[in-house]
């Protein structure tokens, strides 16, 4: 989706993050006459972390499977297509509401600060990757080390290459590493079996490789190199014992935490700062939100009134690429519900 050179900056819908929760409720909030916007902080493209996966084999529909890039950029045609108004390179950073609605900050990498207002706004912006204590590793990001999945295995040829994490981005990204031609691919994993963390069908995937190198009850210790990373030291838990080995490539995948540290402190979240919505708000919030609305918090509402949350950003979501896009979809309806109760009661809120 294109930036529109004067961006009107209010909207019906607006949506924070343009993964696939954020582009699912773009796809259903336009082509449902909402006036819907979304917005990224990434300067040049919508997807998230589903935008970054080698290869996404579960997502219905796609029966071998679809790159992440792929499947991201046709539901943001998609949802461009439906009349979404796209702002890319827009950091939101915070949201209150005034007399005019929902109003929403954003510092924006082309015109510096920007105000959206807004009637409905719908939160979808997943979470970021939790950074490795290892020492050095620092120093050489972006020089062999990077966060989150490589791209194309095609790019390397005769290497070392590592993969920090045992989870299922881990598994994932080490097994689509193991095309490499001559290329080893090390997965170094804390837990006792990879069965702690991945899926079946993958670790049978993995275990079928025989250029993938699974080191369980390892911890990556540090990494150096020259102006280049060339070895990691790994430590194995059991004994203690370091060793270090040459590396080429280092790819840190060990879980990721939400981003709602901006929000105002009236927005509930659990301990571990996920927003909670609907029914799993406390019975007390639940009470004084229904006190001041005369309706329950719907499904999808946060405990701040016309504010949505959906996708890996809500508590005890299931992080996956079709729960984010049912519950962007779902985020909608819920919207449709508030508009129609204040169609009917009134606003309680000014809009
Ligand atoms: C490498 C990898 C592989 C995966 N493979 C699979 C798979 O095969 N199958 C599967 O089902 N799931 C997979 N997942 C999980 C899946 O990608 C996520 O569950 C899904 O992307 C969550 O979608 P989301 O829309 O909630 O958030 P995200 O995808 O995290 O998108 C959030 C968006 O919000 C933006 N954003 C964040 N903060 C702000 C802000 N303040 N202002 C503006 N924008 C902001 C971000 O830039 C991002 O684009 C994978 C994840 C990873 C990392």
């Amino acid at each position: 989706m294109a930036n529109p050179e004067n961006t009107p900056k209010e909207h019906d819908l607006l949506i924070i993050g343009g993964g696939p929760a954020g582009l699912a409720a773009a796809t259903y909030g336009a082509s449902e006459r909402l006036k819907t916007g979304v917005t990224d902080q990434d300067p040049a493209k919508f997807g998230g972390q589903a935008g970054t996966s080698t290869l996404i084999e579960n997502y219905p529909g796609f029966d071998q499977g679809v790159t992440g890039p792929e499947l991201m950029q046709r539901m943001a045609k998609q949802a461009n297509r439906l009349g979404a108004t796209a702002y890319h390179g827009t950091v939101i950073d915070s949201i209150e509401r005034t007399d005019r609605g929902l109003e929403v900050s954003a510092t924006n990498t082309e015109d510096g600060k920007t105000l959206y207002i807004a009637k409905n706004v719908l939160l979808a912006n997943g979470v970021q990757y939790n950074r490795h204590p290892a020492a050095n590793l620092d120093r050489f990001l972006g020089r062999g080390v990077a966060y989150g999945s490589p791209d194309v295995a095609s790019k390397y040829k005769d290497e070392e290459l590592f993969v920090v994490g045992g989870a299922n981005s881990a598994g994932q990204a080490a097994y689509a590493l193991s095309d490499c031609e001559g290329c080893t691919v090390h997965m170094l994993v804390r837990g006792k079996s990879l069965e702690d963390k991945m899926s079946g069908y993958l670790i049978d995937k993995i275990k079928a490789k025989n250029n993938i190198i699974v080191h369980l009850e390892t911890d990556l210790t540090s990494v150096d190199g020259g102006r280049e990373l060339d070895e990691v030291v790994v430590t194995d838990r059991r004994t203690g014992q370091e060793k270090t080995m040459p590396a080429n490539h280092l790819f840190v995948m060990i879980g990721a935490h939400p981003r709602t540290m901006w929000l105002p402190e009236d927005v509930q979240r659990d301990k571990h700062n996920y927003v909670v919505t609907g029914n799993d708000l406390d019975r007390e919030t639940r009470g004084e939100f229904e006190d001041q609305y005369e309706r329950p918090p719907l499904a999808r509402e946060t405990s701040m009134e016309g504010l949505f949350a959906a996708g890996d950003v809500v508590s005890g979501s299931q992080k996956r690429v079709a729960s984010a896009v049912g519950a962007g979809a779902d985020s909608v309806g819920d919207i449709h519900k508030r508009n129609a109760h204040i169609e009917q009661h009134g606003a309680k809120n000014p809009q």
